[in-house]
């Protein structure tokens, strides 16, 4: 299949090719066959199966929200306004009891409905269920690198279940599915548990989920127990020796930003998360200017509540602002980079994936600019993050699969999955 997306403006997120308007983007089965200026012949031979029109349209890389527990839309508005240990401890996990492995599946094909609309093309996950999970995602089209949470002691759950995901879904649709070794943190796993994760990483040849110093209270804690902050006992026990994704990192201390900054991994900041369980404000703005890896996630729909990129992004580059007085801190491109190029980073698919560029894979996005809100656009940046909302997404593609055209979704029955979602939570109401 060659399709043509011909005439949009296009933020490449590609340093060489940088802001192109009117642009010609050829798409060849999964990926990007050419990227050429307005007016310049398509490659001889090349024709089109089909063409979208990009005609008073941006066109980027799809979203990526690296940091998720996607079937957790189905606990959306479940319990809020809890800081983080009462929410999860208290609401979350006992609910989360009662979840079965079709209840993620829908949960899954719920998120990724609501995902697609709002323009985002791929997702890291923890949780488990993950096999149900990964069929949700080779059914939506969507990419997703999938861990299998590990809580050591609490529900089931173990390095073979981790052996098994990989076994099974490694690689699966064409490589739209990859998989990690996910240790929900240090406060839920011992050292020599973390240890026994990072080997079977590096067995695997796959990378490491875990959520680090998301509040000051696991901080003091792993403190008081271990004599070392979570980021610090994460690298004595080999957690980031090699691809390591880093959920939050709010509450950091003294050398704990060059770790994270040294590490082959990235950080992913979660905003309307550690707002709303009033964890914080990570250092985000210092962790970029010492040369970390940042990219943006939501977290679980049952703390943020929404799965939508943007709205991280825009809250993202505000609480940098006003926490650090400083108007300067995390402009737009920063923000759009983030959500692109560094949450590819943080999937360790940075070589092929977030970038319109000939050779990646075509997970793209058109939005369109003919809205009142969105006129003018001074620079497209700035009208991305500042102010496009997810419902300006009209076209997605993901691995050159248009899953949603001018916002119907192809690949998801969303009828369907809202009816699913709606009766499958009845357990839950109270
Ligand atoms: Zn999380």
């Amino acid at each position: 299949m060659r399709l043509l997306i011909d005439g949009a403006l296009v933020l490449t997120m590609d340093p060489v090719l940088g802001e192109m308007a009117g642009a010609r983007v050829g798409v060849e089965g999964q990926d990007i066959a050419f990227v050429l200026q307005q007016g310049q012949p398509l490659p001889t031979g090349w024709k089109p199966d089909r063409t979208l029109d990009g005609r008073g349209r941006l066109l980027m890389p799809g979203l990526i929200n690296a940091h998720t527990h996607v079937p957790m839309t189905l606990l959306r508005g479940y319990a809020d306004d809890l800081p983080l240990h009462t929410w999860l401890f208290d609401h979350v996990m006992p609910a989360e009891g009662r979840l079965t492995a079709e209840d993620a599946y829908w949960g899954t094909l719920l998120g990724a409905a609501e995902m697609i609309r709002a323009g985002i093309t791929a997702f890291a996950d923890m949780y488990f269920f993950e096999d149900a999970i990964a069929r949700a995602v080779l059914d939506s089209g969507m990419r997703a690198s999938l861990g299998r949470g590990l809580v050591e002691g609490g529900a089931p759950g173990n390095l073979e279940d981790v052996r098994f995901l990989h076994r099974n879904f490694e690689g699966a649709g064409d490589g739209r599915v990859t998989t990690m070794v996910a240790p929900h943190s240090v406060y839920t796993c011992s050292p020599a548990f973390l240890e026994r994760c990072a080997s079977l990483a590096g067995e695997l040849g796959v990378g490491i989920h875990v959520h680090l110093s998301e509040t000051t209270r696991e901080v003091e804690e792993c403190l008081s127990t271990h004599g070392m902050t979570p980021v610090a006992l994460a690298k004595k026990t080999g957690l980031l020796e090699g691809h390591t994704l880093v959920a939050h990192a709010v509450d950091l201390r003294e050398g704990d930003v060059d770790i994270l900054a040294a590490t082959p991994g990235a950080v992913v900041h979660n905003p309307q998360s550690n707002q709303k369980l009033a964890s914080g404000i990570a250092p985000v703005a210092e962790l970029l200017a010492r040369g970390a890896t940042v990219a943006l996630g939501t977290d679980g729909a049952s703390s943020a509540n929404t799965l939508d990129i943007l709205e991280a992004g825009r809250w993202a580059a505000y609480a940098q602002k006003a926490a650090g007085r400083d108007a300067a801190a995390l402009p737009a491109r920063t923000v759009l980079a983030m959500a692109t190029t560094g949450g590819a980073a943080a999937l360790g698919l940075a070589d092929h994936v977030g970038r319109v560029a000939p050779g990646f894979q075509a997970d793209l996005v058109l939005v369109s600019l003919d809205r009142p809100h969105l006129v003018p656009s001074y620079d497209p940046c700035s009208t991305v993050v500042y102010t496009a909302r997810a419902d300006d997404v009209e076209t997605v593609l993901v691995a050159g699969q248009v899953v949603m055209e001018k916002r119907a979704l192809l690949t998801i029955d969303e009828e369907r999955v809202l009816a699913e979602a709606r009766e499958r939570v009845r357990k839950f109401a109270r």
